[in-house]
């Protein structure tokens, strides 16, 4: 990709990577063990500017696009897939509020781009994951206020957030058409957070599923008009669908160059693993399949930096990489053998971590859906 970057892309990539080799990968086994929220790392990404890296100079970010937050994020995640998965919560954030959000919205934003402010994102509840239009959670309008009611589940940084992006129904009869979406501070009377999902890989990210009593929050914090979230949700998960894409795609870059570093070290049959045709084969199919994966993306985020729709090109990115990248990192792991069992090598915590790309930001049988959905409708 070097040649096609601009030197302004090349420094900010640079400067990701430089992070993640010194500071995020050294520290990527600690954040697995304790299962705890980084902060030191999450802290030195803000002080670099990195959670403003496609939001436009006059709302305070970098001023670059998500061509460039792909390349940062690709970096990261080949330090620690945790670590990329807490970077896409801000950069996410920002754009959305900047997109949708009223001045009194952005107002969260400085914030958010230096760490001081930490947002969550509420769609899915226990009960409503893949069919977002089902979700029963509730903000009725009283007066000048909302007064939510429900529960969310999986709240990617809900233990910690100080404030909650929640999507509910303002008008449960609309289906689709009657889900709004409204900021709730967590300091409010009546937000209950539960205790920490303890998950197979990407520890310290503090999920929990969070129950709104009656929540009360002024008119003010809804965000976007009443009734459209679900349309702002969809076109929101394009560009997330392109961050997840390159989490997945950093953590198969790592897992590829360790069973290439492996292969060269471990010697059986009186020569490297290397040598043997059959680990060859499995690294050559490695390194065609994030070579295209890559492409996928960035074609997918030049055109959404063009403004053209994207949820095809999207969805095949995410199902792509995800995909490719299980496979894969399974195959680093039967390179070391024995060893790729052990939590003495990082491939075993790529092999954990890696999974949840499959099943978030719409499992990998919706991408087919929608994939299905686009290419029926061009070539009926
Ligand atoms: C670690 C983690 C962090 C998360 N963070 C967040 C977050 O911050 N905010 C948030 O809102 N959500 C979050 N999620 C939730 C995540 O987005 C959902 O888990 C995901 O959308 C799938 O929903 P579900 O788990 O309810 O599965 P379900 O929708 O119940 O699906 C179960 C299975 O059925 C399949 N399936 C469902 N419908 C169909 C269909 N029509 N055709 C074929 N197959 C189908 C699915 O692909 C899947 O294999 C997180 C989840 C995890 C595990």
């Amino acid at each position: 990709m070097d040649q096609f970057m601009t030197d302004e892309q090349r420094m900010v990539r640079d400067t990701a990577r430089r992070l993640s080799e010194d500071v995020i990968a050294p520290a990527a086994a600690r954040i697995d063990r304790q299962d705890a929220f980084p902060r030191d790392i999450y802290m030195a990404l803000a002080e670099l500017g990195l959670f403003g890296v496609a939001l436009p100079e006059e709302a305070g970010g970098a001023g670059l696009n998500a061509q460039t937050a792909c390349l940062v994020m690709e970096e990261i995640a080949r330090g620690s897939g945790a670590v990329g998965n807490a970077f896409a919560i801000p950069v996410e954030a920002v754009l959305f509020l900047n997109h949708h959000g009223s001045e009194q919205h952005k107002a969260l934003i400085p914030g958010l781009l230096d760490g001081s402010v930490i947002s969550a994102t509420a769609v899915t509840e226990p009960d409503c994951g893949s069919d977002v239009a089902a979700m029963t959670t509730t903000a009725r309008r009283d007066g000048d206020d909302y007064v939510i009611s429900g529960s969310k589940a999986w709240v990617t940084f809900g233990q910690i957030a100080d404030v909650v992006i929640v999507f509910a129904k303002t008008d449960p009869a609309a289906g689709a058409k009657g889900i709004s979406c409204i900021l709730v501070e967590t300091d409010r009377d009546g937000v209950y957070r539960g205790k920490s999902e303890e998950l197979l890989g990407m520890h310290g990210l503090a999920e929990c599923v969070i129950t709104f009593d009656s929540v009360r929050v002024p008119a003010g914090n809804l965000i976007g008009p009443e009734g459209g979230a679900f349309k702002m949700a969809m076109e929101n998960f394009n560009f997330s669908r392109l961050m997840m894409s390159s989490m997945a795609l950093g953590m198969a870059q790592a897992g590829m160059e360790d069973a290439i570093a492996y292969a060269h070290d471990r010697k059986q049959f009186g020569k490297p693993i290397f040598e043997h045709q059959a680990i060859q084969f499995m690294i050559a199919d490695m390194a065609k399949d994030i070579a295209a994966a890559r492409l996928l993306i960035q074609h997918a985020a030049r055109l959404y930096d063009a403004g053209q729709p994207i949820a095809l090109e999207a969805a095949q990115a995410k199902l792509f990489t995800t995909d490719m990248a299980q496979v894969h990192i399974s195959n680093a792991l039967q390179i070391h053998g024995g060893n790729g069992y052990s939590q003495e090598y990082r491939v075993e915590r790529l092999f954990r971590d890696v999974r949840l790309s499959q099943i978030y930001e719409g499992t990998n049988q919706i991408q087919r859906m929608i994939i299905a959905r686009q290419v029926g409708k061009k070539y009926a």
